[in-house]
């Protein structure tokens, strides 16, 4: 019998008809090959997302599930009454107020149970292929000696190779349901997170595959998190140890649990894109052990919290450690990283599911003190180094290390097996270092062996494909030129995409009102547009109000939003004096000035606690932010507005910029919403702004019915609320683009430089975020691309990069490169540094 191969699908890949598809089309393939295929695929993406909020928060999912598998039922083209049978299970189950851990793993098991449903009925329209029951395979432990939800939702299955099973199947062709297994009583178990990816291993070892294929959205690993480090590399072998190690240290393609089962028994484990099928990927097996020392991948984990143990008893006393390790055990806390010294232990505790709060850390204080003397530090990230005989590579990274003298290093450790370290340092550090790390051991390096392409140049050869929007400026690539003959370098803005935007927002009916965050864009003409089109304005300081009465004549102060944040209390003073509405986000300000707010109506702006973002600088909310009222001030202040005659009439907060998350908003809601019993006066919540738009070619832009959806179920429960948002970068990102002359070209060794008359001083994202623009040069638009090259500016500073590892044309000087989605956050941070003048701004004449 000719051998196996199990392919597996994640959520992105199972969740339209395009990729079904495509997923179609592999098997075919396979079984032409002379292969015997088993597919295990995810559930379609977002449905387990939905699922947890029922186990997490007890929200009501029913209405949603169904209306994602229905979307996806109409697409395939298959009837979805075959539904029927589970989403009445689903509905029973959500129906209820609590589930136990055995209905909450049934109800979590649904997304890949309907999944699998449609799927079978899409694929056997295409293929001869047969359904196998998860429950009938993979089986949980009897000997797993954990907690009982421990085994009821991370189960592990003892595997090994079944001849009598194998044998029991006589097709060609089978799919399965990932993530879910059974009980030896038959009742429904889950593999925990990733789950699919181990379900796909655990049945490669079963059948004896020959091949274990991983389908994803990426291409494959990469030396470090390409949305940080667009210039990270495709690793194209790796050992199943590295892959390990890459996996535990932040690395989000693979699960490390899925790859133990095939390590075990030598399957080659291989990564694909389905998106670029045809692409190369990453292949782990056993043989790819590396020759020489060699760093692979360069990896952060945020969110770190330090302790520090301090005591002379622990000197030569036996049993210290025993004492003080015990005590993290009984808090329930795992421990990552341990050093030692003479008289100190410093441990790092990695927050996965946010266990470590601050009541936790209050307990563990207290329990310690009698010990040793405390301290903790939160808000770490640890950046870890994994590859292959590190300790040889010491002579590259201390002069790395020693730039960043003036920061602090809490941590390093070295594993025994030479295969890591780590470094503990601030979170605002953590990017800076990796990077400069990066730079070192991997680019600067052209030996190395087993590194494919960066980053950057995979995803050129997919945006040219798969951008299905052609962006505006595809169109008016003539005008263009004829504007940048005078003007560049320039910003041209298209009112028309803006107004595009502002529709697409308006389909997020639970909102009444849209404020347009003015410091993405604050040029005179989109103002204009947005007031002339029902969108109201938010600002951050006197100057940004100015700039839109101006730009508006006739706008109702009241309709001008001013959301400053360690603002000098005059500016609260002459905007009150205006009738504009303010929104305070210091309790200080009430508390030193009340008669300054005294009858006047305002908004607070309070802290949810944890911030989101596309970058650390970005996220406004937690502790680490400057921003919002902490939830332990909410109360006290609500009593001194009350007392001091100041009328609370809304409430707001702002996450940060650039999420993708549909579920961001409406938690923020809920947030705001179990504070409004403190505030009887209060009308609105709202909501912040922060909607990210596809970025990065990778990125899967933000799914407005979801959001509007969320938002809508929690006015529901609001009744009498206004829901109010304040999007920036969302309205103007695409609009803008910057168009640039190239100045000069040069080579230094492979690498190639294209540099443009104007750089940093124009567009600071990419120097100060790492924002990935696409490039193109508009001058050469239908030529081939012929080489890779940095795209750098004229600034007197390593740091003024457009864009790395860039695929262009043949380029030459006095060509115009076009720098695209330079709307939101180009124009308005640029400076005057080097006293070069930033680009100049144009609205595109149409
Ligand atoms: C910056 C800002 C926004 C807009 O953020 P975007 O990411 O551009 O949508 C909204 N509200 C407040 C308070 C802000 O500071």
């Amino acid at each position: 019998m000719s051998s196996w191969v199990v392919l597996k699908f994640g959520g992105t890949s199972v969740s339209s008809v395009e990729k079904w598809q495509t997923i179609a089309a592999i098997v075919q393939q396979k079984i032409q090959q002379g292969q015997r295929v088993l597919l295990v695929h995810s559930a379609a993406s977002g449905i387990t997302n939905l699922l947890t909020e029922k186990t997490t928060a007890n929200r009501s999912i029913q209405q949603a599930v169904t209306e994602v598998l229905t979307t996806l039922a109409a697409q395939l083209g298959v009837d979805p009454q075959q539904l029927e049978p589970s989403l009445d299970l689903l509905r029973s189950l959500d129906d209820r107020d609590h589930l136990d851990t055995w209905e909450q793993a049934q109800l979590l098991s649904m997304g890949e149970q309907c999944t699998h449903v449609l799927a079978m009925a899409y694929l056997q329209q295409h293929l001869d292929i047969q359904s196998l029951n998860p429950k009938d395979w993979l089986i949980s432990s009897d000997h797993d000696k954990r907690a009982t939800d421990a085994q009821i939702l991370t189960a592990k299955c003892d595997i090994k190779p079944d001849p009598a099973k194998q044998q029991s199947l006589t097709g060609a062709c089978y799919a399965m349901p990932g993530f879910m297994a059974g009980d030896s009583q038959g009742r429904t178990v889950l593999l925990g997170r990733g789950g699919s990816d181990t379900s796909a291993a655990y049945m490669a070892v079963l059948l004896g595959a020959s091949q274990l294929e991983i389908w994803t959205d990426v291409h494959g690993i990469f030396s470090a998190n390409p949305h940080s480090i667009p210039n990270a590399r495709l690793l194209l072998n790796l050992s199943y140890q590295e892959a390990r190690e890459i996996a535990a240290s932040g690395g989000k393609v693979l699960h490390p649990r899925c790859i133990l089962p095939v390590e075990q028994h030598g399957i080659p484990l291989l990564i694909k894109n389905t998106n670029e099928p045809a692409a190369i990927g990453t292949v782990l097996a056993a043989a790819h052990t590396p020759k020489k020392p060699r760093v692979s991948a360069i990896n952060n984990r945020h969110q770190i919290t330090l302790v520090s143990m301090e005591s002379i008893n622990m000197w030569h006393q036996a049993g210290f450690m025993g004492d003080v390790f015990n005590i993290y055990k009984q808090l329930g806390l795992s421990i990552d990283l341990v050093s030692t010294a003479q008289t100190n232990i410093t441990i790092s505790l990695d927050n996965i599911d946010n266990v470590i709060t601050d009541a936790v850390l209050r307990e563990l204080k207290q329990a310690l003190s009698p010990l040793c003397e405390v301290e903790v530090f939160r808000n770490c990230s640890a950046v870890t180094l994994v590859g292959y005989r590190i300790r040889a590579l010491a002579d590259k990274i201390a002069p790395v290390l020693s730039t960043f003298a003036d920061q602090r290093i809490y941590i390093t450790t070295q594993s025994s097996n030479d295969l890591n370290q780590t470094f503990v340092v601030d979170e605002d550090q953590a990017d800076k270092l990796a990077r400069a790390l990066h730079e070192v051991l991997i680019i600067e390096d052209k030996e190395l062996d087993d590194f494919g392409p960066t980053w950057a140049e995979l995803i050129h050869n997919q945006t040219s494909k798969s951008e299905r929007i052609p962006a505006w400026w595809q169109d008016h690539r003539e005008s263009l030129l004829d504007l940048s003959r005078d003007h560049a370098p320039c910003y041209v803005y298209h009112l028309p995409t803006i107004q595009h935007q502002i529709e697409q927002l308006q389909k997020i009916t639970a909102v009444d009102r849209f404020y347009y965050a003015s410091k993405a864009n604050s040029h005179p003409a989109i103002l204009a547009h947005m007031q002339a089109h029902g969108v109201n304005l938010e600002t951050v300081s006197p100057q940004e109000i100015n700039q839109v009465e101006q730009a508006c004549p006739g706008i109702a102060a009241a309709d001008i939003l001013f959301t400053p944040n360690f603002a000098p209390l005059k500016e609260y003073q002459a905007a009150l004096a205006k009738g504009v509405q303010v929104t305070i986000d210091n309790p200080s300000l009430l508390f030193d000035y009340p008669e300054v707010f005294r009858g006047h109506a305002v908004i607070l702006r309070l802290d949810p606690g944890h911030g989101s973002g596309h970058h650390r600088y970005v996220r406004t909310a937690g502790t680490h932010s400057k921003f919002g009222i902490p939830a332990s001030e909410v109360e006290p202040v609500a009593k001194w507005c009350q007392q001091h005659d100041i009328e609370v009439k809304g409430l707001h907060a702002h996450a940060g910029s650039g999420i993708l998350d549909h579920n961001n908003w409406s938690r923020i809601a809920e947030y705001l919403g179990s504070c409004l019993e403190l505030f009887p006066a209060a009308k609105i919540i709202n909501v912040g702004g922060g909607l990210g738009i596809r970025e990065n070619p990778g990125d899967f832009g933000l799914d407005l019915a979801q959001l509007n959806h969320a938002l809508t179920a929690f006015k529901q429960q609001h009744h009498g609320i206004e829901l109010w948002m304040e999007p920036g970068r969302f309205l103007v990102a695409h609009c803008g683009v910057l168009l640039a002359r190239v100045t000069q070209t040069k080579w230094k060794g492979r690498q190639g430089y294209i540099g443009i008359e104007t750089g940093m001083n124009s567009l600071i994202r990419p120097a100060l975020y790492g924002a990935w623009h696409n490039i193109v040069n508009l001058s050469q638009l239908d030529q081939a691309t012929e080489y890779t090259a940095n795209v750098v500016g004229p600034m007197c500073e390593t740091g003024d990069v457009l864009g790395v590892d860039r695929k262009m044309p043949l380029t030459q000087v006095d060509d115009v490169l076009l720098i695209a989605n330079t709307g939101a956050y180009g124009a308005v941070m640029a400076s005057r540094y080097n006293l070069r003048e930033p680009a100049q701004e144009i609205i595109f004449p149409d």
